[in-house]
């Protein structure tokens, strides 16, 4: 199929660029795509999966992206030992569906599971069980990789680990993964039993989150941004471990690996006008405090319930209207408390506060040259582009966070500066210098990485 030119974003719809799409069915058919793109002059390459991140990682401007869209196949998923072989433009509800007949599920799920596994290693994401099971690319075996120079390489973290570890949270900038081995998760059935409880306030939430750490496998915290004073950081945290048979009620026993990926839940219909305002963040902001129990043990989840609520609302980025938002997400370090408190204090104060906060505790950094996750306190937010003094705003959380030790996501990132990102990640150099040797005449490039000098 010939490419297309199209107009492309990211999830947060906020920086369009123009570029021609292809769509390879074969990693000797993106050998070919890439190597015609590298002969013409100035021809930019970047891999595209689902385009779930927020900014223009996966966009390049007046160059070429390589979609996965057609690189979807699973080619194995072994019931016995709980690995899995599949093209990278696998989503991980895909992979889902595949597995959890055999009683195995994703070992790290982000807040949606419409990712697909190449973009999932590309940001090595992370999940709410972070604190025990590290990011993803921890699980992946063996990744092949199609070089900016058409070789394709079979890439593992023992043969490899410069090649790996700087495609594990490389943003596409080493090259295209086409094909990934995962080591799963085995789970006993595919229901989450869950405890809830209401915090009243910063404090007791940090207290909740770093207990439950020590009793769960998987933990979060919704914070109510809104909330100022003594309620500041007020949140619903949320934790769980899969269930055991046994711990179904009888009728759920009869399938315990049941999943159904095209439940949906409605949209929510407190945004009568389809548009989020800051009245209605606030409302929203409220009324998910308040509905949340003061505390519930033992309540079973449905996987969709419990990792993707958002996915329940298809679509749900348009609700910020044509504008689109933008989203912010840092870690602090341990012993940086203060400076978490003080975001929330920074950021309630707001006319319009953040839609969706989500706080939790990462566990041990990933090797990745430019992975996030590294001990600490992690902070979720976003914001409609319109948000008055919102570029001020985040000004004032890039240096809260850079003061403090800390990083932002550059899945997620749309505003740090080159030399804020240089301080926040000490292997920015040892990355250039492998893509310098990897991709001399620069083809691997994106809308980000030419912000940030990649
Ligand atoms: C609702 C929602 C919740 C989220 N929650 C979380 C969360 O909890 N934790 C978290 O870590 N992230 C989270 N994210 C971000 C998301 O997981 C990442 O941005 C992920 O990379 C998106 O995968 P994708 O397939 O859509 O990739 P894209 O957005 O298409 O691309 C992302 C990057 O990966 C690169 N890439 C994609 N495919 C390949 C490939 N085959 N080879 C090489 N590079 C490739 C692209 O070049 C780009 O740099 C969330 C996003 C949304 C929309």
């Amino acid at each position: 199929m010939p490419n297309r030119t199209v107009t492309l974003t990211g999830w947060g719809r906020i920086a369009p660029s123009a570029a021609e799409l292809a769509h390879p069915r074969s990693a000797a058919e993106a050998a070919a795509v890439l190597q015609a793109a590298g002969r013409e002059a100035g021809g930019h390459v970047i891999p595209r999966g689902l385009g779930r991140s927020y900014n223009n990682a996966a966009q390049s401007g007046g160059g070429l992206v390589l979609s996965t869209a057609r690189l979807d196949r699973i080619t194995s998923v072994d019931s016995r030992t709980g690995i899995a072989v599949c093209g990278a433009g696998t989503s991980l509800e895909q992979l889902m569906v595949a597995a959890l007949p055999h009683g195995w599920f994703v070992p790290v799920s982000p807040g949606t599971r419409q990712v697909t596994i190449g973009g999932a290693i590309a940001a090595d994401v992370h999940g709410k069980n972070h604190h025990v099971g590290g990011s993803f690319a921890r699980h992946v075996r063996e990744l092949s990789l199609l070089l900016p120079s058409g070789e394709q390489r079979t890439v593992s973290p023992e043969a490899d680990p410069d090649l790996f570890w700087a495609t594990a949270g490389g943003m596409g900038l080493t090259g295209l993964v086409t094909e990934a081995v995962i080591q799963l998760k085995k789970v006993e059935t595919a229901l989450v039993k869950v405890d809830t409880v209401r915090t009243a306030d910063i404090d007791e939430t940090m207290r909740a989150l770093a207990e439950h750490d020590g009793r769960y496998g998987y933990t979060v915290a919704w914070s109510d941004s809104t909330a100022t004073g003594t309620r500041l950081g007020r949140s619903i945290i949320t934790s769980g471990d899969f269930a055991s048979v046994d711990d179904l009620p009888a009728p759920l026993r009869l399938e315990p690996f049941a999943f159904d990926p095209r439940a949906r839940l409605g949209a929510p219909d407190l945004f009568p006008s389809g548009l989020l305002s800051r009245h209605s963040i606030r409302l929203a902001n409220e009324i998910w405090y308040r509905k949340g129990p003061r505390q519930r043990t033992g309540e079973i989840q449905t996987i969709g319930q419990f990792f993707h609520p958002l996915d329940g609302i298809r679509n749900w980025n348009r609700l910020y209207g044509p504008a689109g938002f933008r989203q912010y997400q840092y870690v602090l370090p341990f012993g940086r408390e203060a400076a978490v408190r003080r975001s929330f204090e920074i950021v309630s104060a707001l006319p319009a506060p953040s839609f969706v906060t989500v706080l939790k505790r990462f566990g041990e950094a990933s090797p990745g040259f430019l992975s996030f996750p590294r001990p600490g306190w992690t902070l979720a937010l976003d914001f409609p582009v319109r948000t008055p003094a919102l570029l001020p705003l985040l000004d004032r959380l890039d240096r809260l966070v850079l003061d403090n030790g800390g990083r932002v996501y550059l899945a997620k990132d749309s505003h740090v500066t080159r030399r804020a990102f240089e301080a926040m990640y000490p292997r920015v150099d040892d990355f250039r210098k492998l893509r310098a040797e990897i991709d001399p005449d620069g083809i691997f490039e994106s809308d980000l990485s030419r912000r940030l000098a990649l």
